[in-house]
Formats: structure tokens, sequence, C-alpha cells
């Protein structure tokens, strides 16, 4: 037993290319071993194997709070944390889903990407609103998703779900033929589905991994919504949402077994989104009561929302919102504080308010007083407010072992992700690869 934990630790541990196997420095990974037997050829020789080059596997925890790997509950991650890279890390503005998905694998702010927003409009395309099912390239081709940059440089690339894997990058739809779009996507790719369960997920990753080595991928991605779903509904602090967040560790578990049975080196890096804040009904603030719906369209309401005026009431508009109001302030786009880094783009609406989020929770702008509130837990806030730091771990042969890092932008993984690969750093990205450089193995 102890041996075969010892040999799937260590093959987890070890890097570089196809090399033959050496005596193991001994990985913190600690995965239970998988069944001798389930390895061909373990029995006895397992030492006279080559090693696989190490796969590069981006994991995102959707509303992820880096604090949830102290609730007791999420013993592989805790693990992985402790034996690799960890910190907290700051989403870009808005701390919302799609956006920051963009950033993570383009290393722009969503102001430079073009993903401003879950839900967006553009004047090049009247009409019409982007929403998160969106996989028309028109709205995508801004900046190059990593799997693309890959791609083109011959590593072949797999994504198990992430916003944009979709896309036929850098493409133009035919509106008669919207289903045979021509551009770059991953090798292998899924249409977003929740109903995919986790298992179901880890295990099409794994199957990709059993791939001889001139197929397998070596950029993977890997995505799961159910944290922040429950966190939605039940708030963070609530033991079904820490239920969720154990289900997700439970699965990234899977996955670091799954890999010690391959033998697959990987190297790891573990991310969330954004965090979450408590929300409570009694928080919130009804929009309409401040901006006639006849003056301006509200593009998107919650933390923060969005107002395009109607042509003419651009003046009413700035009247009613730009003074003081409780628990929210509110900016013209091109007044938007320098550090959010957001309101140059097209793309983002002519006013902007962001609703205070304080130790005793987030306020919601709501598009009327009737709107349901039966949320307990909601982001999209200051991109610097604590409860919207999001998790990132990394662990694998390329990484220093427990080490903690400062806090940093969610703009500098993509560099990382490039060095991993081997990608040359990006041109006048938003991030670099500076706050790794210490605890990168090279
Ligand atoms: P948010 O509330 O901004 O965190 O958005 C989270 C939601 O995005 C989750 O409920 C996911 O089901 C959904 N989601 C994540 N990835 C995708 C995707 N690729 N396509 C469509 N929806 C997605
Ligand atoms: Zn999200
Ligand atoms: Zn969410």
């Amino acid at each position: 037993m102890m041996l075969r934990s010892l040999l799937a630790a260590a093959l987890l541990a070890l890097g570089g290319c196809a090399y033959p196997y050496t005596p193991p420095a001994l990985s913190p990974v600690t995965a239970p071993a998988p069944p001798l037997a389930a390895r061909e050829g373990a029995a006895t020789t397992p030492v006279q194997r080559s090693i696989p080059a190490p796969v590069t596997i981006l994991v995102s925890i959707d509303g992820f709070r880096p604090d949830y790997l102290e609730r007791g509950v999420t013993p592989r991650l805790s693990a992985l944390a402790a034996s690799g890279v960890s910190a907290s890390m700051r989403p870009s503005f808005p701390s919302k889903t799609f956006p920051n998905h963009w950033t993570l694998v383009t290393g722009f702010v969503p102001d430079r990407h073009g993903i401003v927003a879950n839900r967006m409009e553009d004047e090049a395309r009247p009409g019409e609103t982007f929403t998160m099912a969106t996989d028309d390239p028109f709205w995508w081709n801004v900046a190059e998703p990593l799997w693309v940059t890959a791609e083109r440089a011959g590593i072949p690339t797999a994504t198990m779900f992430w916003p944009g894997s979709n896309v036929a990058w850098g493409g133009t739809r035919d509106p008669a033929h919207p289903h045979a779009d021509v551009g770059a996507r991953p090798r292998d790719w899924q249409q977003y589905n929740e109903a995919v369960s986790d298992r179901q997920r880890v295990d099409a990753v794994l199957d990709w991994l059993r791939r001889p080595a001139a197929t397998r991928p070596r950029l993977v991605t890997l995505y799961f919504d159910e944290v922040d779903t429950a966190g939605h509904e039940y708030g963070p602090a609530d033991r079904r949402t820490l239920s969720a967040v154990a289900t997700a560790d439970a699965s990234v578990g899977r996955l670091v077994d799954g890999l010690a049975a391959l033998g697959q080196p990987a190297n790891l890096v573990i991310v969330s989104d954004h965090g979450i804040a408590p929300i409570a009904p009694e928080r919130r603030i009804a929009i309409d009561s401040i901006v006639a719906p006849t003056d301006a369209r509200v593009v998107e309401s919650g933390p923060y929302a969005t107002f395009a005026p109607v042509p003419g009431r651009d003046a009413a508009v700035a009247e009613a919102l730009l003074r003081p109001h409780p628990h929210m302030t509110c900016w013209r786009k091109e007044a938007l504080p320098p550090r959010f880094r957001y309101g140059g783009n097209a793309r983002v609406p002519a006013f902007l308010c962001l609703a205070e989020d304080g130790a005793a929770g987030g306020w919601i702008l709501a598009k009327t007083a009737t709107d349901e509130a039966t949320h307990r837990g909601a982001h999209g806030y200051d991109n610097d407010s604590p409860d919207m730091r999001a998790l990132f771990i990394a662990n694998g042969p390329a990484f220093a072992a427990g080490q903690r890092l400062p806090t940093f932008d969610n703009t500098d993984v993509a560099p990382l992700l490039r060095d991993l690969l081997g990608l040359p750093a990006g041109a006048g990205l938003d991030g670099d690869d500076a706050p790794f450089r210490r605890v990168l193995r090279r």
C-alpha cells in the first residue's frame, strides 16, 4: 500500500519531456493509490517505463471563495494548496463569470478582451443581446484564447467546458448557416451542459489523457459550476453551499487519483472566476424608483447595474444617477475609478452603478421593488472586495512546494499558463508571470 502511494505520488511529481524514470523526489501530492492491477505493466517494473510529458490542466470551480479552504470540507484542495502554490487572487471587474473566464485564458482585462459582461449589447449589432448562450464569434473575436495560441503552436488542446470554448474563434457567422461556423476551436471540446455530472467531466478528461502521446492533449480545461449555483441560492456560509464545496473537492480528488493511476504528470492550475458575497432581501434598491424606465434601458442589474439612456434622455439619467445615493455609487463609464480598468469599451453602457459590499453583506440593485429576492449570495461587486477574491492553487512538477503568494490579478494566469506550455510571452497583455517567477521550477 505504502509503495503504491509513493509511486502514485512520484508519477504526479515528475516533469520535463518524456524521460526514463529516475528515483522520485517525493511529491507532497498524496493521492490515494490506484489499484496496481489497473496500471498496465505496473506489477513489477513500473520504474523502467518512460514518463509522459506533463499536461497543463486549468480547472475552474465557479464562485469558489479562497476561504472555503478553511471550512474543513476540502481535504484534496487543501492538500494541493499546502504542497503547491496558493494565493487569494483578485478577479477583474466586473466580478462575473464570462468576463473573468475570458480573462483567465487571454490575459486581458474585460474592457480589452470584449467580453465585458455576462449580458451585453453592441452598436454594431442593433437589437441583439449577448447572453451566456451566445456563441457567435463576433462577440469573442477581440482576444485570442490560449487554446487557439496553443493549437497554432502544435500543442493539442481539449476543453471539458469553459466559456467561449465552443466558439469558432476568429470566424464569422453566416446567419443562414449558424451551425457551420468556420474558425478555431480546441481539438476536443464539449457544448456546455450543466446536466453533465462532475464525474463525467473528470472522466472525459482522463479519457483524453489515455490517448497515445501524439494525440494526447497537453492543455486541458475543466469547469465545475455547482459551488456558484449553491452560493447564489444559499449564501456562502450555508452548509448546503459547503456540501457543494465538498463535492467539487472530491471531483478534484478524482482527477488527481485518475492522473496518478495513468502515470500522467500534470501541472494543475485550479482557480475560480470570483468569490461570492452574502445578500439579504432587506438590502435591495429598486432602480426604477431612481431612473424612470422610459429614460434608460437597464442592461444589467444585481450587484452593479448598467444603463443605456434613451436618445435625448442622457441629461435626465445623469441628473438622477450622478448624485449621492445610499449604498450605491454611480459613474459615467468614462469616469469610473481607473483601478476598475473598465469603461473604455464601446460595449459598456453609458452609466454604471455599483452597490456597496461590506461586512454586513452586499446590496442588490433590483430592476423593480417586486423583483424576486430569493437569492442569498451574489457577485459582481468591486473586484477588490474581500468577498470577491478568487481561488488560486497550482501544483505539479513545475511548481515549488508549500508557497503562499501575495494577492495578484487574474490577468497574470494566462502568462503563467503560457510559461507552462512553453509558449512565448504574449504581446501587450494586461498581466505577466511576475508573481510566479520565484515559485516556478525551470
Ligand atoms: P455567474 O452567475 O456569473 O457566476 O454565472 C454562472 C453560470 O454560468 C452557471 O450557472 C453556469 O451554468 C453558467 N455557465 C458556465 N459556463 C457556461 C458556458 N460555457 N455556457 C453557458 N453557460 C455557462
Ligand atoms: Zn462565476
Ligand atoms: Zn454566479
